[in-house]
């Protein structure tokens, strides 16, 4: 093994090349003023597109208007003016542009960063995956898969989404089976089927939909099976409607999830009398989501994960409309089969798998024959269950800790990681999916460009306060909570985390 860095000039590792860690990459770049090492590391092949736009496929489209999909915060056209001087076709700010166009614009978007870079910042590009972080005297080692190990001031986790679980059943060998895909991301999935081959599809959501289109595009024909516990397919866009104001009040942000959905209903009647649209109203509550979130009490949070979250998802994560437009010609086809219901049992037979399942709200069990099932269901958020190596490390060492829903890591207001003994962590910080159990609306494009921007910042930020002594994370300092509650319960937000 050989330690390749000293940490002079100090030096930010961001381990994860996706959206999220190539635009925190990119604003150090920029806004650099002091001689600092930049460590980009990324396990797959090129850094940028990350899962949601390596996609090869020409008809995944972004799920989000390419107007609303600008990398930066304060440059709104930057994404529609790329694809205007980098493509044939015409795009417009309502346009769901290919995934794989945006992949390329962000490592057009690094390669600019990196060319226009003051000479004081330096970035190296490592592909190789980070399996361990040790803490050292002045910071952290990385232990890389290489065997290299380097050494960093910082490291911003930009890992990303996680693969889904494997659906609860009471007997789980199938999942073994060479007819199950428990990665619909991997490049695998979708090997070795056969055009005529029926397929089950778990989950009706964003990812189910990318697999209908990738196996539309290779001219398949066999029945494709959805099955989901609502049996919800994802709401349409509506081109070209106009904006709906924001209309929550602070006396709405602090009652119960109840009344909030009954004030939310009482908006889309309301608006659908002045002839706007039901999307409009929905999409004017996101730039309050985070608020209206953190405002909720644990439970309340929990009862919005039992019983709207699904509602809430095919809502606010909706399709292109030509998408939609496939998925009702696949139904009404035939091709396309979508059942509410939950996976019983599998019994492995030499041509399929019979998959029983429960059809939602009946008690007898109904059975489906498939030569292939794929696993849908979403990302995993519970940090406990998953098999990421640098994730188990850090479980292990007590570095990072699964936030109480178990839908990503407790993170402090300013990205810094908490600890396991609830205090904030000086080194370690993250952006993006693991923030969801303390922000919900955190994994798409118009968050992440945001709080990429805010981390570089508070990364550039701590490394010019003067150091203090040598800390470890396992002195930390208190959290925003922890503080925000002996200071003042309903303030929140005190700043109290340490400079280095
Ligand atoms: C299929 C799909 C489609 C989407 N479409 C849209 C869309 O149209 N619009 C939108 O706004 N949002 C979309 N999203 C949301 C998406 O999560 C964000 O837009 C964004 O891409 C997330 O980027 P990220 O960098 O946080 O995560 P990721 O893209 O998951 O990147 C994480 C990276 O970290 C790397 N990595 C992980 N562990 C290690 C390790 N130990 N060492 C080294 N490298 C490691 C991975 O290889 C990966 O490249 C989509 C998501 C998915 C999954």
């Amino acid at each position: 093994m050989t330690a390749l860095d000293s940490d002079n000039p100090p030096t930010i590792a961001i381990i994860g090349g996706g959206f999220s860690g190539c635009m925190v990459a990119v604003h150090l770049l920029r806004s650099a003023t002091v001689p600092i090492a930049i460590k980009l590391i990324e396990r797959g092949p090129t850094v940028g597109p990350g899962v949601a736009y390596g996609t090869r496929e020409e008809r995944h489209l972004l799920n989000v208007p390419a107007g609303n999909m600008s990398a930066f915060p304060e440059d709104a056209g930057h994404f529609l003016r790329w694809l205007d001087s980098h493509g044939d076709s015409p795009f417009t700010a309502e346009s769901f542009a290919p995934r794989r166009r945006y992949g390329a614009y962000l490592q057009a978007i690094l390669r600019e960063a990196e060319a226009d870079a003051p000479r004081l910042a330096q970035l190296e590009k490592i592909q190789d995956e980070a399996i361990a972080i040790l803490p050292d005297q002045e910071g952290d080692r990385i232990q890389l898969r290489s065997g290299r190990t380097l050494h960093a001031s910082r490291i911003v986790l930009a890992v990303g989404n996680f693969p889904p679980s494997d659906p609860v059943v009471a007997e789980s060998a199938f999942y073994r089976s060479p007819r199950y895909s428990s990665d619909p991301w991997s490049p695998t999935a979708l090997s070795h089927i056969d055009p005529l081959d029926s397929i089950l599809l778990i989950g009706s959501g964003l990812t189910t939909i990318d697999l209908v289109l990738a196996l539309q595009a290779r001219g398949h024909q066999g029945v494709i099976h959805l099955i989901s516990r609502h049996g919800l397919l994802p709401q349409c866009h509506r081109p070209s409607v106009p904006p709906y104001p924001p209309f929550l009040t602070i006396a709405d942000v602090s009652s119960t999830l109840r009344i909030l959905l009954r004030r939310v209903r009482r908006e889309i009647d309301q608006a659908a009398r002045q002839g706007h649209d039901w999307r409009t109203v929905i999409d004017a509550l996101r730039p309050q989501t985070q608020v209206l979130w953190r405002a909720l009490t644990a439970v309340e949070k929990r009862r919005f994960l039992r019983h709207l979250r699904p509602y809430w998802d095919n809502h606010r994560h909706r399709i292109a409309p030509e998408v939609a437009a496939t998925l009702d010609r696949l139904q009404q086809s035939g091709q396309l089969r979508v059942y509410a219901g939950c996976i019983r049992s599998y019994e492995e037979r030499d041509d399929g798998v019979d998959v029983s399942y429960r059809p939602r709200h009946q008690p007898e069990l109904h059975t489906v024959r498939v030569n292939r099932v794929i696993n849908c269901t979403g990302p995993e958020g519970n940090y406990r269950k998953l098999q990421h190596p640098l994730i188990m490390n850090l479980l292990e060492s007590g570095r990072i800790r699964p936030d109480s829903l178990t839908l990503g890591l407790e993170v402090e207001a300013n990205g810094a990681l908490v600890i396991a003994t609830g205090v904030a962590s000086r080194r370690l910080y993250t952006l993006g999916p693991p923030r969801k159990g303390s922000l919900w609306e955190t994994i798409a494009v118009p968050e992440l460009r945001e709080q990429a921007q805010a981390l570089a910042r508070q990364l550039l930020q701590s490394l010019r306060v003067k150091a203090a002594p040598a800390f470890s994370d396992t002195e930390g300092v208190m959290t925003q909570q922890a503080a925000a509650h002996i200071h003042d319960g309903r303030k929140g937000a005190t700043q109290t985390q340490a400079p280095e």
